[in-house]
């Protein structure tokens, strides 16, 4: 990246770029907690491996990271199941559906195809081994978001547990053909972690800090310290690459070209290749339920920065735009 840019400038012209489409987009209210977000809300954060923080607009709200929630949980299994295990569970392929998808259980292969969409993600949460998974998830999220105040939102928890019942769905199918992993007693105690997991609280900053670690190979460079081994950072990064938009996953590889998670809070983490994080939220989602706003201002970044992992390093004019 050309060092002399203004990236101040660049992530605050990109906030307002973000803004001219919010218009396009609604706020999730299929769990009904979440459509209390304000919908104007729009924001980002950059982090540069030496430490130095860019932010812009609402960077510093907390939101629930939803499906975000799943890169975390898949490292979580990786260290305690081992690779092995959790991938004879769930495949490596991106779909074509929806993140919350049933069809492809039935019709296609009786194992979810990815831990990006939500059948992977139930699949992933009960390959964890620990005592209290969901104590050993919170500390990893406070790690790689270096935040130990990060904490759960009991609302939305609650909201989404009592109104889950596609999920639950979803994990039913999956204890009946045999996939669900562990020593589990009640399937809803799988779904009772996953509803927590995804009711975890962030904000952009954090989620910058977060994807810069996934940019340093799993080390904090602010602190020195390997968090996650390179081996299940390349993993979860090529996942998030392959499927981490659910199936907008393609088109947004085209245009930004970064590994990234969304979630239908309104979140999205992207991982910059020269080893800078980049978190944005803004809850006004688009019809594959990733936030409208916030891929536009990653899609600026991309172009303007010049980040795209399969360019020159050297910012571009978009044709995509
Ligand atoms: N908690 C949400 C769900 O399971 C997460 C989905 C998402 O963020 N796409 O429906």
């Amino acid at each position: 990246m050309d060092e002399t840019l203004d990236i101040q400038a660049v992530l605050e012209a990109a906030i307002a770029e973000g803004r001219q489409v919010l218009y396009e987009g609604n706020v999730a209210d299929y769990i009904p907690e979440l459509a209390k977000a304000a919908p104007g809300s729009l924001g980002g954060c950059l982090i540069k491996p030496d430490g130095t923080v860019y932010a812009a607009g609402d960077y510093d709200i907390p939101f629930t990271m939803q499906s975000i929630s799943k890169t975390f949980s898949l490292i979580l299994a990786l260290q305690t199941a081992g690779f092995n295990r959790v991938f004879s569970k769930v495949g490596m392929e991106p779909t074509g559906d929806r993140f919350d998808s049933i069809l492809q259980l039935e019709l296609k292969d009786w194992h979810p195809f990815n831990p990006m969409i939500n059948a992977g993600a139930i699949v992933v949460s009960s390959c964890i081994r620990a005592k209290d998974p969901f104590d050993e998830f919170l500390k990893l999220v406070r790690k790689l978001c270096a935040n130990d105040s990060i904490s759960m939102n009991e609302r939305v928890y609650y909201s989404e547990k009592q109104s889950g019942t596609r999920n639950r769905a979803i994990a039913y199918i999956l204890m009946n053909d045999h996939i669900l992993d562990g020593e589990w007693e009640d399937v809803e105690d799988i779904l009772d972690l996953y509803f927590r997991m995804c009711s975890v609280m962030v904000t952009a900053k954090d989620l910058a800090h977060y994807a810069m670690v996934l940019a340093n190979d799993g080390i904090d460079p602010t602190t020195g310290e390997q968090i996650v081994t390179p081996d299940i950072v390349r993993v979860v990064k090529t996942l998030m690459l392959l499927c981490g938009m659910y199936d907008e996953s393609g088109e947004y590889a085209v245009k930004v070209g970064l590994p990234s998670k969304s979630g239908v809070g309104g979140g999205i983490c992207a991982v910059a290749p020269n080893g800078m994080g980049i978190g944005v939220f803004g809850p006004k989602l688009n019809k594959k339920g990733n936030s409208v706003g916030g891929e536009k201002v990653i899609q600026y970044l991309s172009s303007h920065l010049g980040l795209h992992m399969l360019s020159d390093g050297k910012p571009y004019k978009s044709i995509a735009f």
